[in-house]
């Protein structure tokens, strides 16, 4: 049982899910997108496929690095003033005040609600949207339809997956899915993010922990340190 501070947080953002609140709908939104984009993509996009595989390749690193980055620089830094200080600090409080309040190392999902609490909110849709389109425009502007295609699908797609382990990696390790390797071992990593004294210093990528490797914030966690 959650007690204090985290017991009232989860009350309360449990308590103002409307009725209608489905959480598989919330789940299935990104990937739905990442799938119709891909469609698009294998109808319009006409590179060869080792060219379009490389592309996809050096997109999920290159996202990679803007989840380590976003996490760490967005998430966990508390705003300052500035144009969009308001944006910065919903999404700050919303992860660093809430998330992390409601799901320390020892929490894990165990009512199907609380996928509202792990999932992207949709105040982010339209960041999000915004953003790849001003992005994907770009790309089509200096170099072709194809590329912008992909980077939309590449994107898309690394967002739903983004969302599937972030779900998948909050679920008890002994529980279908999260049972399974490498997914019971990736969750690691997520969870010791969230022990209390390491979630400023270690573990910000939540897929795969390939930036926190090379760039020194990686921390391998024993089974003591997650109990
Ligand atoms: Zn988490
Ligand atoms: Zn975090």
């Amino acid at each position: 049982m959650r007690k204090g501070r985290a017991a009232e947080v989860y009350d309360k953002q449990i308590g103002k899910l409307p009725h209608w609140y489905k959480p598989w709908l919330h789940g299935a939104v990104t990937p739905c997108i990442a799938i119709i984009c891909i469609a698009i993509a294998l109808i319009y996009v006409d590179w060869p496929i080792g060219e379009r595989l490389a592309f996809w390749v050096c997109s999920f690193v290159f996202l990679n690095l803007v989840e380590y980055c976003f996490h760490k620089f967005v998430m966990h830094r508390p705003p300052g003033a500035g144009a969009l200080s308001g944006l910065h600090r919903r999404i700050y409080n919303r992860h660093r005040k809430m998330h992390h309040v409601v799901f320390t190392n020892v929490y894990i999902v165990d009512d199907p609600r609380e996928a509202s609490l792990i999932l992207l909110p949709g105040l982010l849709a339209p960041v999000v949207i915004v953003g790849l389109i001003l992005f994907s425009g770009l790309i089509w502007l200096i170099g072709d339809m194809s590329a912008s295609l992909l980077m939309i699908s590449s994107t898309t797609s690394y967002f739903a997956f983004y969302e599937m382990c972030h779900l998948v990696y909050h679920l008890s390790p002994t529980n279908g899915v999260a049972s399974y390797w490498p997914i019971n071992k990736l969750a690691l990593f997520h969870r010791s993010h969230h022990v209390p004294r390491w979630m400023e210093k270690h573990n910000f990528n939540i897929t795969v922990p390939l930036w926190d490797l090379i760039l020194g914030t990686l921390k391998r966690p024993s089974k003591d340190d997650l109990t």
